[in-house]
């Protein structure tokens, strides 16, 4: 197999990705690139890691309120409700002080449901 059939390797994940899942510029899957690209205009961020065929993956929450985000975090756990997802981090400020809530956020998941 050449190296073009195989795409190319993911700088951050080392899988392999092509033109269609990936970014060839950035030399990223997409998956990696929304990982690492925390909106600057959320004032909250939650990392929600769910398992794949190869092992587990994340996926972003984001709001501008607690309820906001909470609301983007259910409908994340819900699209991925059959990949046992789980909150991995949650940041207030996550461009600035970078305040750990996650503890918190779990809390209130836990009232909530
Ligand atoms: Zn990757």
């Amino acid at each position: 197999m050449s190296s073009y059939d195989q795409g190319y390797t993911c700088i951050e994940c080392e899988h392999s990705y092509d033109d269609r899942d990936g970014d060839l510029d950035e030399r990223m899957c997409f998956e990696c690139l929304d990982k690492i690209k925390v909106p600057f205009n959320f004032r909250y961020h939650a990392e929600i890691q769910y398992e794949t065929e190869l092992g587990f993956n994340f996926c972003n929450a984001n709001g501008n309120t607690l309820d906001e985000l909470l609301c983007d975090i259910d409908e994340r756990l819900d699209q991925y409700k059959d990949r046992l997802p789980e909150l991995s981090l949650v940041l207030k400020d996550p461009n600035g002080e970078q305040i750990d809530i996650t503890n918190d956020v779990l809390k209130r998941l836990k009232e909530k449901s």
